[in-house]
């Protein structure tokens, strides 16, 4: 969900994430209780397709779509033999 950017007459910043469909034109400040109008959102064009955008989208999609792993430790691929001489099975193992 996008990140609205709400300022009160008093000058107090609000983000708040809505449903592009449900957004608010106003709501109320944080702060001081007073009517907070939505501001235009800067378009983050610098940052966009960067590395740092694509953690920042991955963050916020967290906290409300949680990334669902297959097995409790998928980077762990099983340990692989490092010899296939079959006399080497024949020597004390630790
Ligand atoms: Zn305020």
């Amino acid at each position: 969900m996008p990140l609205y950017d709400f300022r009160c007459p008093a000058g107090h910043g609000t983000e708040a994430s809505f449903a592009m469909a449900e957004r608010p034109d106003d709501i109320a400040c944080a702060v001081c209780g007073e009517t907070s109008r939505r501001r235009m959102p800067s378009p983050r064009l610098s940052i966009a397709g960067s590395a740092a955008f694509g953690l920042l989208e991955s963050t916020q999609r967290s906290a409300h779509e949680p990334e669902v792993i297959s097995s409790s430790n998928p980077g762990v691929r099983p340990p692989t033999p490092t010899t296939s001489n079959p006399l080497h099975r024949k020597l004390p193992r630790p």
